[in-house]
């Protein structure tokens, strides 16, 4: 088999990214998102959507590269190709645009390439993703509604009902105005824990830059003390774990503050590559684990190739793993055939903030079903489909 097209899609929505002041959902990101398609010359397919600076990943997956190596644009490396070298390919990949990449939009961008091969190979072998990667462990797991503070302890307790009522049983609330006035922050969390009751999860991500999530000009990060102080202000509302809200160059501080927390340390989503992934969690070195639940991001951290290393680091240093998906389904597809292999599986993140653009793109197929859960996924390959009019009609040029 060889890959004949590696195609950037580029989509344009009308809706922006946005917290509410009333109960009312939150908003991911509405107004672009990119998705990528390998095309192989037997008819098979894997796409893929990938969280980064949609337009400008555009010409890194399909540009005009230069002769010199490292410098090279990812389609010109792959087509011609056997798809079914995944792991061969992720080096390829990392190696041919080396001088520009190696983080940031290069990975994620490689991470959604590596996705759809391992699509393609699962539908090679006419299997469901998860029993390429290692066996189906469970049918479901318990799904958090993932989502953004609201502005008041009013509307965050409103929202927080309404997951009640929908059946969750565990809810993630982040950002937002979280982390800019500590009173308002015990008050929100006081309201958000008695509405969901003592014994519902409830997931806190402060996020790791307050009072810049609206201006990154307002950022002033908080103080190692002030870490800590943070993480001890969560333990009376019984918080699940305290995600993502050091600097994520700032290994050291993760592991300072882990030592000192009162509730699980959960962050990875801003982490790429094994190498990076081997320092966080540190899996032969207690003193110098960062985090007790490891949060790698399918669409950003180097793709699955990369995602079941750091579910080998996770087994051993005998921590949690629950992949960060805050996007459209295919990610949270991806994910589920992740976590069907787990040893345990605490959770899948499910996204209740989908705009029009990023629920469009596989129209909702993914349900919240009885006990809170959500399915694993049964179909070859990522067993999801995109629904390509929706996507047609979104497509920029
Ligand atoms: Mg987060």
């Amino acid at each position: 088999m060889k890959i004949t097209a590696v195609e950037p899609i580029l989509l344009k929505g009308q809706q922006t990214y946005q917290s509410s002041a009333s109960g009312a959902e939150a908003t991911d990101n509405g107004d672009w998102q990119l998705l990528v398609r390998v095309q192989t010359d037997e008819g098979l397919s894997g796409w893929s959507d990938v969280e980064t600076l949609a337009t400008v990943a555009v010409p890194i997956i399909k540009g005009p590269g230069m002769s010199v190596l490292g410098f090279k644009c990812l389609s010109e490396l792959l087509v011609g190709e056997d798809p079914l070298d995944v792991e061969r390919l992720w080096e390829t990949l990392y190696i041919g645009s080396a001088y520009y990449g190696r983080r940031g939009v290069v990975m994620h961008c490689i991470s959604a390439i590596d996705n759809c091969l391992w699509s393609i190979r699962a539908q090679a072998a006419n299997l469901p993703l998860c029993q390429l990667l290692g066996g189906r462990r469970r049918e479901r797991v318990t799904a958090y509604a993932s989502t953004l503070f609201r502005e008041t302890p009013k509307a965050t307790a409103e929202a927080a009902r309404v997951y009640v009522d929908k059946g969750f049983s565990a809810v993630k609330f982040g950002w937002g105005v979280f982390g800019e006035d500590a009173g308002l922050d015990l008050e929100i969390l006081a309201a958000a824990r008695e509405a969901l009751g003592p014994d519902r999860h409830l997931l806190v991500d402060p996020g790791w830059y307050p009072a810049g999530w609206k201006n990154p000009r307002a950022w002033r990060p908080r103080s190692l003390a002030q870490n800590i102080a943070l993480v001890q202000r969560l333990a009376p509302f019984k918080v699940g774990w305290c995600e993502d809200f050091i600097h994520p160059e700032r290994f050291d501080e993760y592991a300072m503050v882990r030592k000192e927390s009162p509730v699980p340390i959960a962050a990875g989503e801003q982490v790429a590559t094994a190498w990076e992934f081997e320092r966080f969690i540190s899996p032969t070195d207690e003193t110098r684990r960062c985090v007790d639940v490891i949060q790698p991001d399918l669409s950003r951290c180097g793709g699955l190739s990369v995602a079941l290393q750091v579910a080998r680091m996770a087994e051993r240093a005998n921590i949690e793993l629950v992949p960060h998906s805050w996007l459209t389904d295919l990610l949270t597809a991806y994910s589920l055939h992740l976590i069907a292999t787990l040893p345990r599986a605490p959770f899948v993140e499910f996204n209740v903030s989908q705009s029009e653009l990023t629920r469009g793109v596989c129209g909702g197929q993914l349900k919240l079903e009885p006990g809170g859960t959500v399915a694993i996924p049964t179909g070859s390959g990522a067993g999801v489909t995109v629904d390509e009019e929706f996507v047609r009609k979104h497509q920029v040029a």
